[in-house]
C-alpha cells in the first residue's frame, strides 16, 4: 500500500511579485485605479512604504471601497501568458518548488495568482500579512516586527529583509543539494541575491534596480546572473536554467524524466549580457 515518498524537488524557484510575476506594481495599480493617488502623493513624503499601504487601505475604506472592490480591481490587471506558462511548466512538468517572496501582501498576491489559476503552483508565499478587520477595512501589517524583533539588515526596509527569508528557506531545505533560482527586479531583491551560492542563479529584470546593483558590485555575487526583459524572456531563461539544473549528473537520480518535457532543451538563450 505504502508508496515511496516523492523525492524533494532539487530546484527551488523564488519569485518576487511586483514587476516580476506581474509586469506592474500591485500597490500602484490599486491606489491609482480606485482613485486614491492624491492621498498617496500627499502622504508618501512622510511615511515608510509598508505603513503607508495600510494607511492607503484606510483611505479606500473611507471612500466606500470594499475588499471585494480591491479584489475586482486586482483581477482586472493583466498577467503575461508567458509568465503563467513558465510557472505552470516549472511547477507541474519540471517538479520545481516555487515560492513567492514579496513586499506586497497576502491579499493582493493570492487574489492575482488565484484569478490566473496559478496559486496552487506555489508551495509558499512569504509576504506582509493582510486581513480584513471588523469594519471591512483591509489591514496590512509588516512581515518583520521592527520594534519587537528588528531584522538588523541595513540593505532592507525595516518591515522585510528578503535575505533573512532566503536564509530560512535554505536552512529548512530538506535536501542540502537544493539549488535556487531567484527572480526579481527591485532594490529589495539584492540582499537575497547575495545569500545565494555557487550553483544558484539570479535572474534580474534588465535595467531595473536589482540589475543595476548587480552590475555595479558583480564580484559580490556567487550565483550566476541571467537577466531578462520580458515575460517571454523570463519563461525561456527560467525553463532553460531549470532544464540544465535537473539534467546535472549529481541530481539525475532525483527526477522522473518521463515527466520532464524539457529534458532535451531546445530553447535558445541569449548570452549573458551583464557588462563587466
Ligand atoms: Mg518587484
Ligand atoms: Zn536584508
Amino acid at each position: 500500500m505504502a508508496s515511496a515518498p516523492a523525492p524533494a524537488p532539487a530546484v527551488v524557484v523564488v519569485f518576487d511579485f511586483d514587476r516580476t510575476i506581474i509586469d506592474w506594481d500591485s500597490d500602484d495599480w490599486v491606489i491609482t485605479k480606485l482613485g486614491a493617488a492624491d492621498a498617496f502623493r500627499r502622504l508618501r513624503p512622510t511615511m515608510r512604504w509598508n505603513p503607508l499601504m495600510d494607511r492607503m487601505m484606510a483611505e479606500l475604506h473611507a471612500r466606500g471601497k470594499t475588499p471585494e472592490d480591491i479584489r475586482d480591481c486586482l483581477r482586472s490587471a493583466p498577467l503575461d501568458a508567458h509568465v503563467v506558462s513558465a510557472v505552470k511548466t516549472a511547477a507541474a512538468a519540471l517538479g520545481c518548488d516555487l515560492k513567492v517572496v514579496s513586499d506586497a501582501n497576502t491579499f493582493f498576491i493570492e487574489t492575482v495568482l488565484a484569478h490566473h489559476g496559478v496559486l496552487g503552483c506555489f508551495s509558499e508565499i512569504v509576504t506582509n500579512p493582510a486581513t480584513v478587520d471588523a469594519d471591512g477595512r483591509l489591514r496590512i501589517s509588516p512581515f518583520h516586527d521592527s520594534a519587537a524583533a528588528p531584522h538588523g539588515c541595513s540593505l532592507c526596509p525595516d518591515n522585510m529583509c528578503k535575505g533573512k527569508i532566503i536564509e530560512r528557506i535554505q536552512a529548512t531545505a530538506s535536501d542540502k543539494k537544493q539549488h535556487f533560482i531567484y527572480i526579481g527586479d527591485g532594490k529589495g531583491d539584492y540582499c537575497p541575491s547575495l545569500k545565494l551560492g555557487e550553483g544558484d542563479y539570479v535572474m534580474p529584470k534588465e535595467n531595473y534596480p536589482l540589475w543595476n546593483l548587480i552590475c555595479n558590485n558583480k564580484q559580490l555575487l556567487k550565483a550566476e546572473v541571467h537577466p531578462w526583459n520580458s515575460g517571454e524572456e523570463l519563461e525561456k531563461t527560467l525553463l532553460k536554467l531549470v532544464s540544465k539544473m535537473i539534467a546535472a549528473p549529481a541530481q539525475a537520480s532525483q527526477f522522473d524524466y518521463s515527466k520532464c518535457e524539457m529534458s532535451n532543451p531546445a530553447i535558445q538563450h541569449p548570452a549573458l549580457r551583464v557588462p563587466h
